[in-house]
């Protein structure tokens, strides 16, 4: 280890900034973050620095540095464009023993900015030596990402009621197993979805009921988009690395349940088209089961759980049997598969508003309101339609939309595999006869449709 990580308490402490360009900006910004009392001294003060309103309030002094100006410092960095200076200052800095930071020069600085990721109060700070900071910076991003900002509110959370935890449970193991529940499960999950107040009420409800109870699991509702992996939501992605057992359909793909837990139990309960593998109140209950056992379950479903999803029945038998649980969204296959064909659902010369409707068949028919769906100046969307594509296609012309209204048929949107083949309302039941096409599909109705032409960006692979 080149560097020794140490996490300095700036409050109310003399510091000291030579220089006054943007550099020096970024650092009074951190070191004011921390409370310090800061004093800058410059030939020039820029305007960023002349206005910047921190509190205690900078003390500016325009002026040459002179080594005689140290003194009452504990931390100092040196951010001038003048060797000579920044050298003087590194120089003075080290003889009395201060802490002395060069910007970009590590040679003559006794430490080091660190990348930092600001959950206060927790702090990360990450470094490379000096080595490649970017990379450092590049890392603290991917930090930033699995970190929700809420962090801070959870550790502020757990310091109101640390004491309390001890007087409560007095085995240190115990203790540790409490706090890692509380850190990963319903309590947690309540801070980051803004209820803070509800978070407590909940933590003293786990204090007080401890070793009563065995604590019930929790469901996590997650849409798990269109396909491909890197549509996922943050926090759908944080949630099922936390699952104990994933629960999935037939349209998530593998890539996404792989970035389960590898310990995590997983279970298919997926459906296809007139066979479905275990009946809706099956998994109705299956989930309350697994959470009663006190499993945190990722039920992943494809696309947005409220999207012809079914995820409105799941969480009526949790609410009904008491269970936590949240929903989150995910990007249904209309947008998905709309922005990845390059079709905007929504365009002002031609459509100022969108239906999604289902096409599934009932009694081998597509009951729909056709005259509704006729109507111009709309984009429709079709989800579940392959099949009843032709039947769809004749009612629409019945109920007088154009022959030659524009409409795509999209395979396995969003994903490497997907196709998009476009026609009209009278020729794509035909086009599409004698080819072979793999679910899932939807189909876009509109002369949105149109602009694919035009649009088209991402390497879909040709239709054949
Ligand atoms: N809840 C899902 C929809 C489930 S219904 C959502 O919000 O997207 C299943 C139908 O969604 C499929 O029959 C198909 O019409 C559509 N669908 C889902 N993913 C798709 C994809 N990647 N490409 C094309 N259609 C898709």
């Amino acid at each position: 280890m080149d560097y020794f990580p140490v996490f300095f308490n700036l409050k109310g402490q003399d510091c000291l900034v030579v220089g006054a360009g943007e550099v020096a900006a970024r650092k009074i910004e951190l070191l004011s973050r921390a409370g310090a009392k800061i004093t800058v001294i410059a030939h020039e003060i820029s305007t960023t620095i002349a206005t910047m309103q921190t509190s205690p309030p900078l003390t500016l002094k325009q002026t040459a540095f002179s080594p005689t100006d140290l003194r009452q410092f504990r931390l100092i960095v040196s951010a001038t464009n003048d060797i000579a200076t920044n050298a003087l200052v590194a120089k003075t800095a080290k003889e009395q023993s201060i802490p002395v930071n060069v910007v970009d020069n590590p040679e003559l600085s006794s430490f080091i900015f660190p990348a930092i990721v600001d959950r206060s109060p927790i702090v990360i700070a990450i470094s490379s030596g000096g080595s490649a900071p970017v990379l450092a910076r590049l890392l603290r991003a991917k930090i930033e990402s699995v970190i929700p900002p809420a962090y801070g509110q959870l550790a502020n959370l757990a310091e109101k009621l640390r004491d309390k935890v001890k007087q409560h449970i007095k085995i240190p193991l115990q203790r540790r197993i409490f706090w890692e529940n509380v850190f990963q499960g319903t309590i947690a999950e309540q801070v980051f979805s803004g209820n803070d107040q509800n978070a407590e009420i909940l933590l003293n409800q786990a204090l007080n009921n401890y070793n009563d109870t065995i604590d019930n699991g929790e469901v996590y509702l997650i849409g798990a988009g269109p396909g491909s992996a890197d549509l996922l939501t943050f926090r759908a992605m944080r949630l099922l690395q936390q699952a104990d057992v994933v629960v999935y359909d037939r349209l998530v793909s593998p890539e996404i349940i792989d970035l389960a837990r590898r310990d995590a139990e997983k279970i298919y309960v997926g459906k296809q088209r007139q066979n479905h593998s275990l009946p809706q109140v099956s998994i109705n209950q299956l989930l309350a089961d697994l959470a009663k056992a006190g499993k945190r379950v990722a039920r992943l479903k494809g696309g947005d759980p409220f999207i012809f999803g079914r995820g409105g029945e799941e969480i009526e038998t949790l609410m009904a049997q008491g269970i936590h649980f949240q929903v989150v969204p995910g990007i249904t296959a209309a947008s998905g598969c709309a922005s990845y064909a390059g079709i905007p659902l929504t365009h002002r010369d031609h459509a100022q508003s969108c239906v999604f409707v289902t096409g599934h068949l009932k009694d081998d028919c597509v009951n729909l309101n056709w005259t509704q769906l006729a109507l111009p100046n709309q984009t429709v969307v079709i989800y579940m339609g392959l099949v009843g594509l032709e039947q769809i296609c004749q009612s629409l012309i019945e109920h007088g939309s154009p022959r030659e209204l524009p409409i795509a048929l999209i395979q396995q949107g969003t994903t490497n595999n997907q196709k998009v083949i476009t026609g009209t309302l009278e020729t794509l039941p035909v086009l599409i006869k004698n080819q072979s096409i793999k679910a899932p599909t939807l189909i876009i109705i509109g002369t949105v449709v149109s602009l694919h032409d035009k649009l088209k960006w991402f390497l879909a692979k040709p239709f054949s």
